[in-house]
């Protein structure tokens, strides 16, 4: 099957049962999911079902048992928990659970809970997490309030089945998470009891990002005639050879950073900038309007008068950066474009081919350039392989290598005006000069000028490099946490604690200006925060601009933000009523 439609971002092959409807031309709303699901999706601000959500979901809604493989970040926990929602009935009693979600680690039981959550908000659905680290008497509260899915590590699901505490009998769905992981860290035989424990009717749905013969052989056991899907194989298309791809590493944190020290270096024409959802379009935009880049944002909400508009300021030259969705830049051709910018990695190779063949038109160069955080590897080398293409991997450019740049573009532009004809028009402010200094002197005056006037401003902070940094997957192997002992649940909240520490002393100091003054914020990652919140909700409150705000840090729970010191209080009396990815935040000075 590879029927390349309108969003022609993937494909699946391998598709066993015919019971996939021949998916719909776009958007959430022809997979079959119910309205409350819809609007969460759509205050997400996702717009297109990446190609496994578009061809699990309806697979799943039938009741279907099914075996899916694609790639980290393809965007498979909404393929599992939509259709595991749908059956939620909003103020239903409550009995014991009827979805069970197995992951391997704790950090992914957080993270699909949170999802899930998310999701499920307008059907108020109760998702409680279950994971080894943290104390067995809260989650035994949290279950015997009751709860619609519970997610679990499957050691410590198996403790809760012996207690008595998770009981098993209502559940209608399983899903394995990262069932591949599972196995390899020796959940084998705690999956098998598990399964084993819930009722023979029920549903069982693995998620997988590769399938060795031992998922296989689960499937085998305990699934019943599962449609298998895999996502992967990648339409033929013309060479990008005219494209010269490149991808930095960089923290997530650090993104709005490496986006403008890039954009520096690079000085394109025009460039396009690729989020995922709308929100971060909007966010973006403003990030980088407030220092100081013309940015335009383009997205699905948009009109078509509006579209027009922002192209119209991208060709004349108006604007020099898009911010675009996916959806909202599908068919753009800018002739002007010299420039496309992964801001994640895209979750298809798909979308990937699709985003860069944007520039590279009609056998102009262009260059393609992606932003990942080191997370975002797998999704990466996935690209590269079903692309047969290389993605060349540089170094986030230092300080020097920009100060290197901006010299060798005033030294472009003095030449160009050099080779002018109407050179002596300017004739008499040499002459006004003259004898006030030496040739030379006003010479450097004048280059001054024009440096200074090309934007060429001193940005002091180097940008942490994050190419070195191994993933999370071979950490935990490299780490020697991957034997059945550690894998039991123990020992994870350490290192996560270890984490957390490793954040919140950060890495982002600009080497201590001592005009810095710094501020407490109530609220960090995990409410969602981002650099680009932070800087916005200052610079609004308080009228300072993006190039006063900064360093910033971002921890689990707070962040710290630099101000001018002399600014410190004020700011923080402007901030007093400001509230924060909806919910009110309170401002303080931090001492370091
Ligand atoms: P996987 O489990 O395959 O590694 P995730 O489910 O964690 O991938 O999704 C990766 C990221 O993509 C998440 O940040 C998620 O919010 C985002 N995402 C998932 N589906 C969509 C979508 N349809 N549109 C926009 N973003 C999405
Ligand atoms: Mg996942």
């Amino acid at each position: 099957m590879s029927n390349d439609n309108d969003m022609g971002d993937g494909t699946a092959d391998d598709v066993s049962h015919s019971s996939v409807d021949a998916p719909p031309l776009s958007g959430f709303a022809g997979l079959g999911l119910r309205s409350e699901l819809l609007e969460a999706l759509d205050a997400l601000g996702y717009e297109e079902p990446t190609p496994i959500q578009r061809e699990t979901i309806p697979t799943l809604l039938t009741g279907a048992d099914l075996l899916g493989q694609a790639a980290t970040g393809t965007g498979k926990t909404a393929a599992f928990a939509l259709p595991a929602l749908q059956t939620i009935e909003p103020g239903a009693p409550m009995g014991g659970p009827s979805v069970l979600v197995l992951v391997p680690t704790r950090e992914l039981a957080v993270q699909v809970s949170e999802a899930m959550v998310k999701y499920g908000k307008q059907l108020h659905a109760r998702v409680v997490p279950v994971f080894g680290g943290q104390p067995i008497g809260r989650q035994l509260g949290a279950l015997d309030r009751g709860a619609h899915v519970v997610v679990a590590t499957p050691g410590r699901a198996i403790d809760h089945i012996g207690r008595g505490s998770l009981l098993l009998d209502s559940i209608k769905t399983v899903i394995l998470d990262e069932a591949d992981e599972m196995l390899d860290m020796g959940f084998t035989d705690d999956i098998e009891s598990i399964l084993e424990s819930t009722p023979e009717d029920r549903q069982t749905v693995l998620f997988s990002a590769t399938m060795p013969p031992r998922i296989n052989a689960i499937a085998k056991r305990y699934q019943r005639d599962p449609v298998k899907i895999k996502i992967g194989k990648l339409e033929e298309r013309e060479s990008q050879e005219l494209i010269r791809q490149t991808v930095y590493f960089v923290r997530r944190a650090d993104k709005p950073d490496a986006l403008g020290r890039v954009l520096d270096i690079e000085t394109p024409d025009a460039a396009l900038v690729f989020c995922r959802t709308r929100m971060e379009v909007d966010q973006l935009t403003s990030t980088m309007n407030l220092r100081g880049y013309r940015a335009e944002a383009l997205h699905g909400g948009m009109d078509q008068a509006q579209r027009d508009r922002v192209m119209g300021r991208l060709r004349d030259g108006t604007a020099e950066l898009l911010v675009a969705t996916d959806v909202a830049a599908r068919g753009l051709d800018v002739d002007t474009l010299t420039h496309v910018v992964n801001y994640d990695v895209p979750s298809a190779a798909e979308s990937y081919v699709h985003r860069i063949g944007r520039v590279g038109r009609a056998g102009r160069e262009g260059t393609a350039i992606t932003l990942a955080d080191p997370r975002e590897r797998r999704l990466l080398n996935n690209i590269e392989r079903l692309t047969k293409q290389t993605i060349e991997v540089a170094k986030v450019p230092t300080v020097a290598d920009l100060r290197a740049r901006q010299v060798e573009l005033t030294v472009t532009a003095v030449r160009e005006s050099l080779a002018a004809p109407d050179l002596e028009d300017y004739n008499p402010v040499l002459h006004a000069l003259a004898g006030e200094d030496s040739d030379r002197n006003i010479a450097l005056a004048a280059i001054k000028l024009v440096h200074l006037a090309r934007g060429a401003v001193l940005d002091e902070r180097e940008i942490p490099d994050a190419s070195d940094n191994r993933t999370e997957r071979s950490k935990k192997f490299k780490d020697g946490k991957g034997g059945k002992d550690r894998a039991r649940d123990r020992g994870t909240g350490k290192r996560d604690g270890k984490r957390e520490g490793k954040h919140a002393k950060g890495d982002r100091d600009r080497g201590g200006n001592p005009d810095t003054g710094f501020l407490y914020v109530s609220q960090g990652r995990k409410a969602g925060v981002r650099p680009g919140d932070l800087v916005g909700a200052i610079a609004n409150e308080s009228g300072l601009v993006g190039r006063d705000i900064g360093p910033i840090r971002i921890s689990d729970h707070y962040s710290v933000v630099g101000v001018p010191k002399a600014e410190v209080d004020r700011v923080i009396t402007a901030m007093r009523n400001t509230t924060m990815r909806g919910k009110p935040v309170k401002v303080r000075p931090f001492n370091e």
